[in-house]
């Protein structure tokens, strides 16, 4: 509400919304127009990108170079390498009623998720109940009002053009510390809101363009690392402010008139690109697939009640419909948990966004069109739409990750079933898998966080043409990048790098592989009070199976040494590992007290001097069956160190003599032919028809001849969903009360 003198001379309330109305009255008639049209704002035709096809563009293009201007020149403001080496941060433009017109490059798993923040704050009434007035700013990261997970932080900037509210601009970053219960960004240990560490529910934070100082005391003694805070703050910041200074450019050039018809005809002329994109790409049908998500914490938790051995269902039903219209359906998703893979609604739509403008959307020309064009079922109370701000949200990527995998391999089919062989991509490894913690570096007595993010390089899959790309992908930024080792260790100043290599027998086997993970060996140097935590899909299921007879990819584990002897090596100068061969060369080249596990997570655990922590980051899942692939290709596998000779024999029936010196494989014809044959022959008699297996499961189903988490996920999921446990007695012809206890 912006206060105004009237004729009377008395100050009067105006609202702040285009032609004298008020947010709530332009929300409602949006909401309205796409009920009854079925359009955005029911705009019927895009009157000016027909009509003057070039200004349009232009000013397409001008918003979108704002926004990307913003980000790659704010980023330079924060001292956080999450933020400026990987870029961890995005900025995106609203309508008045929260509707993007337009994001930025980076995470734009937010471009929806700033959407609702913006909605629940014209919801709320805050035009008259706390005020929206130029210069303000507000701060989210509650996840159930609009956040992928508590670590990212959005700063929200109205704008304002004559006492009108034309814009919304709202710049987020992945914090390196929240507060939580534990160091760290993507806790594990949490099982609550209560200990997810600093929330700010859609807050202002500032007016005048300035941050109040309950607010900066506040946050500062809130998180363990308050000078990343702050930096990251004023990089949100100030990028929010370069956006609005180039939206009132904008509309100093073209009136604000042109603005606002270009606002809303942008996001119908996005809601029309999917739908065509739909229908040219995808065959229309009913696609389903799932993915699960292991929660194994029965010795692991630190509460009791998150001392069980749970596992997440995350079925995804899809339909395309020759209209070009897509439905995304999770009916029959686990409950929420004492876990911290709750995962918000909006953070699911946020994972929708960034798996469509990657397989779907490749212009760049997108916004919440798209997210108008998808009819999406994330069920109420469940994992991905617990409706309950009580849980935890800290890492609900351990939700979004697995759920896409899913989403992509139905996309895959359709792309195939159309022709589009080069669009099929088989999924992605999941990004988890990497290290956390913090300790304090002697020398400065200062506390210094671990959280590096070159786990944001990874393998992605196959397609149904070429191997997937290797350690180079994440699912949640399209412009991974790993980082230099020695930006990290400006920051973790306690753990520097023994080495990182490519890491062999990761990558998914298939006609065409997919793409190859690595590994890192860090010490703990000149540190004490070292506290880390590895946190990654427990290696105990894969979440995605490879497409069309592709593999999954390796599963993971971890590996740390306590005790070491390696100062002594030192000392002696004798070899200690350098990370050649990870994690092998820990068995010959170090003594102490050295910890496997098959879980690929630990919670947060004690390290001291001279300690060394292993973390590898996964390959993507494979495409076809392994026997099809070119004997060449897979003699160029063994070569560049992406599968070992051993592998290849047993899983491509590839033999030969491979010489490490010269790194040469040189292959054995006759030897291969006939290991192929061997395959082959095994696989005839070992396999059982599909009605034989299903005969099989149905008893395994009836007797509860089931491992504990497989009941715990069906007998949650029977009491969540009616729907989805009627299609499942269905299937397996059980009887109408049949249960799972
Ligand atoms: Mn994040």
């Amino acid at each position: 509400m912006s206060k105004t003198v009237d004729d009377t001379g008395d100050e009067t309330d105006q609202p702040i919304g285009w032609d004298g109305q008020t947010l709530q009255e332009m929300l409602a008639t949006s909401e309205e127009l796409l009920e009854e049209t079925d359009r955005y704002y029911g705009t019927e035709t895009l009157e000016l990108k027909d009509e003057d096809p070039f200004t349009y563009e232009q000013m397409f293009a001008r918003v979108r170079g704002a926004l990307v201007n913003a980000r790659e020149t704010a980023l330079h403001v924060s001292a956080s390498p999450i933020v400026r080496e990987i870029g961890e941060l995005s900025f995106q433009l609203y309508t008045p009623e929260g509707d993007c017109i337009a994001p930025s490059t980076g995470i734009i798993v937010h471009v929806h998720t700033g959407s609702l923040a913006i909605k629940y704050m014209i919801e709320e009434d805050y035009e008259h109940e706390r005020g929206i007035n130029p210069g303000d700013i507000f701060c989210n990261n509650d996840n159930e009002l609009g956040n992928v997970h508590t670590t990212d932080v959005h700063t929200i900037v109205p704008i304002f053009h004559d006492g009108e509210l034309v814009a919304w601009a709202d710049g987020v970053t992945h914090e390196v510390d929240i507060g939580g219960m534990t160091r760290g960004h993507d806790q594990v240990a949490s099982t609550s809101r209560y200990e997810d560490g600093l929330y700010a529910t859609c807050e202002k934070i500032g007016d005048d363009d300035e941050l109040y100082q309950d607010w900066k005391d506040r946050a500062q003694r809130a998180v363990r690392t308050p000078m990343y805070w702050d930096l990251d703050e004023k990089c949100r910041l100030s990028g929010c402010h370069m956006l609005r200074t180039a939206v009132e450019d904008m509309i100093d050039d073209v009136g604000v008139e042109q603005f606002k018809q270009f606002s809303r005809e942008a996001i119908e002329e996005g809601r029309i690109t999917l739908e065509e994109r739909v229908k040219e790409r995808l065959f229309p049908g009913t696609y389903r697939d799932a993915s699960f998500m292991p929660v194994p914490f029965e010795e692991a938790g630190w509460k009791p009640t998150s001392q069980q051995n749970m596992l997440n269902h995350l079925p995804v039903e899809m339909e395309v419909f020759a209209d070009g219209s897509l439905s995304v359906d999770m009916e029959g998703a686990s409950p929420p948990g004492p876990h911290p893979y709750n995962s918000a609604a909006g953070s699911m739509q946020g994972g929708l966004w960034v798996s469509l403008t990657q397989c779907l959307l490749h212009d760049g020309k997108v916004n919440d069109g798209s997210y108008f064009a998808v009819d999406t079922n994330f069920p109420e109370g469940s994992v991905v739409n617990p409706q309950d701000p009580s849980r935890s949200y800290h890492t609900s990527w351990g939700s979004i990750m697995p759920s896409y995998n899913a989403v992509w391999k139905n996309l895959s089919r359709g792309f195939f079933a159309r022709g589009f062989r080069e669009e099929v991509v088989t999924g992605y490894s999941e990004t988890g898998d990497t290290l956390q913690g913090g300790g304090q570096f002697d020398a400065t007595e200062e506390y210094f966080p671990v959280g590096p993010f070159d786990l944001s390089c990874q393998g992605l899959g196959a397609s149904a043409v070429r191997d997937g790309l290797d350690h180079g992908y994440a699912m949640w930024n399209p412009e991974a990048d790993m980082g230099d080792i020695e930006e990290w260790e400006i920051v973790e100043w306690g753990l520097p790098y023994l080495g990182r290599e490519l890491k062999p027998n990761t990558a998914g086997h298939g006609k065409y592989r997919g793409g190859a993970g690595w590994g890192a060996l860090r010490v703990v140097a000149g540190a004490s009070d070292v506290s880390l935590s590895k946190h990654v899909r427990p290696g105990v299921s894969f979440s995605t199976s490879g497409l069309h007879g592709g593999y999954p990819q390796a599963t993971n584990y971890s590996v740390r040494a306590h005790e070491t002897d390696l100062h002594d090596r030192f000392d002696d100068r004798e070899q200690y590992p350098t990370g050649d061969r990870l994690p092998e060369d820990l068995d010959e080249n170090i003594d102490g007290d050295i910890v496997r596990t098959e879980r690929g997570l630990y919670f947060p655990t004690t390290f001291d001097e001279g300690d060394l922590v292993y973390y590898h980051m996964g390959g993507g899942p494979g495409y076809g069956d392994p026997l099809e692939r070119s004997v060449e290709r897979v003699v160029a596998d063994v070569e560049e160190d992406i599968y070992t000779p051993d592998v290849v024999e047993r899983v491509y029936g590839v033999v030969g003599e491979f010489d490490e010196a010269s790194r040469t494989f040189d292959l054995d014809e006759e030897g291969t032919e006939q290991s192929k044959a061997e395959i082959r022959e095994r696989r005839e008699t070992e396999s059982q028809p599909a009605s034989e297996f299903w005969e099989t499961e149905r008893e395994r189903i009836q007797d509860g001849d089931v491992s504990d988490p497989v009941t715990w996920m069906y007998s949650g999921v029977l009491d969540q969903s009616e729907e989805w446990g009627a299609q499942f007695r269905e299937f397996w012809d059980l009887p109408a009360e049949f249960d799972m206890e």
